[in-house]
């Protein structure tokens, strides 16, 4: 399997899917006709998908020739490919944490202050723009505000709903479509040199989110990934049999479990027929009303236990068949603050 385009890696430059060639193809035009803008918000159901397109067009704007791809030999591309090139600045959260940090944002704007060492132009991407803390977001705007004539700005996020509205205006958006399923399953085959079967395995895991089925499914997630759905099934089940929190849990990220366990969810929701739903829809529900909460705050920073946390969760899947799940549910959202994931 080869190394994804998730993430810029080695020493190579990133490949563009083909599916993403007419979005490329538009940005490519506005730098023909000079009318570049300095900051851009890339929009995507997928968000790797639009860190890629990011990671795409700042690769095509540094390499030193003007073609519409990069040439691979200049210093610019190799710059790049080495991820040492001094007009490329990437801020994402850091890891272990899901927010993105004011110190991170003020360097980044004293860094587009300073003057391009190549001389034509300086770059900042965003990654998972959404998780900037309010702090971060304020300070990002004067950076719209007022920027530096040669920099630009490319911001990409999966919600953007969730950025500051004063932050989306500053910005012109760009909406990136998921491919269509056989544009996805072709690159996972054809240019990612998947077997055919996992790739539809991947893809139905990942609701067609194409670049993040070939992102996580490469790394041990992927090899996880069907032993944790297994155990939503069974601690779901009323009556089960796990009467402690599965040994798979522990081996994955909470933010991994709680996202899993959310598109899990909405599967068990939609793929069953409506007798079922009429009498499960509230439990399948509430449940996901209960995830959403707790990612969306995970997302925003909360950094809780992952111990108690998984415990919480754990009881709460075992007893959406219980006749007070309702008010089971209710606890836990009130029980939030407790386990460190303050609204
Ligand atoms: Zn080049």
């Amino acid at each position: 399997m080869k190394a994804t385009d998730g993430e810029v890696s080695g020493t190579s430059l990133p490949d563009a899917p083909a599916w993403m060639g007419p979005a490329l193809q538009n940005f490519e035009e506005l730098v023909t006709k000079k009318r570049l803008g300095h900051a851009y918000l890339v929009i995507s159901e997928d968000p790797l998908q639009a860190a890629l397109f990011t990671h795409l067009i700042a690769c095509r704007r540094l390499c030193q020739h003007d073609d519409a791809t990069p040439c691979g030999t200049c210093l610019g591309c190799k710059s790049f490919a080495n991820k040492t090139h001094g007009d490329l600045l990437e801020v994402k959260a850091e890891p272990g944490k899901s927010a993105i940090g004011v110190e991170q944002i003020r360097a980044a704007a004293r860094f587009l202050q300073q003057t391009a060492l190549y001389g034509h132009i300086k770059i900042l991407l965003i990654e998972g723009a959404e998780a900037m803390t309010p702090a971060a977001g304020n300070s990002l705007l004067k950076t719209l505000e007022e920027p530096s004539g040669n920099s630009l700005l490319m911001l990409s996020v999966g919600e953007a709903w969730r950025l500051p509205p004063t932050i989306r205006s500053r910005c012109q958006l760009i909406n990136l479509l998921l491919p269509s399923h056989d544009e996805a399953l072709s690159w996972l085959v054809n240019d990612q040199e998947w077997e055919q079967a996992h790739a539809e395995v991947a893809l139905s895991l990942h609701n067609g989110r194409a670049i993040t089925a070939g992102t996580e499914a490469a790394t041990a997630v992927g090899e996880t990934l069907p032993t944790l759905l297994d155990s939503f099934t069974s601690v779901t089940r009323g009556g089960g049999t796990e009467t402690s929190v599965p040994a798979v849990w522990g081996d994955v990220d909470i933010s991994v479990l709680v996202y899993q366990l959310m598109a899990w969810c909405e599967r068990q929701a939609s793929g069953t027929d409506l007798h079922t739903l009429r009498v499960q829809a509230q439990h399948w529900f509430l449940l996901h009303r209960c995830l959403i909460e707790l990612w969306s705050r995970l997302r925003t920073g909360a950094a809780p236990a992952k111990e108690v946390m998984t415990a919480e969760i754990f009881r709460l899947c075992r007893s959406t068949s219980h006749p007070q799940f309702s008010s089971i549910a209710e606890q836990f959202l009130a029980g939030l603050g407790k386990y460190g994931v303050a609204g």
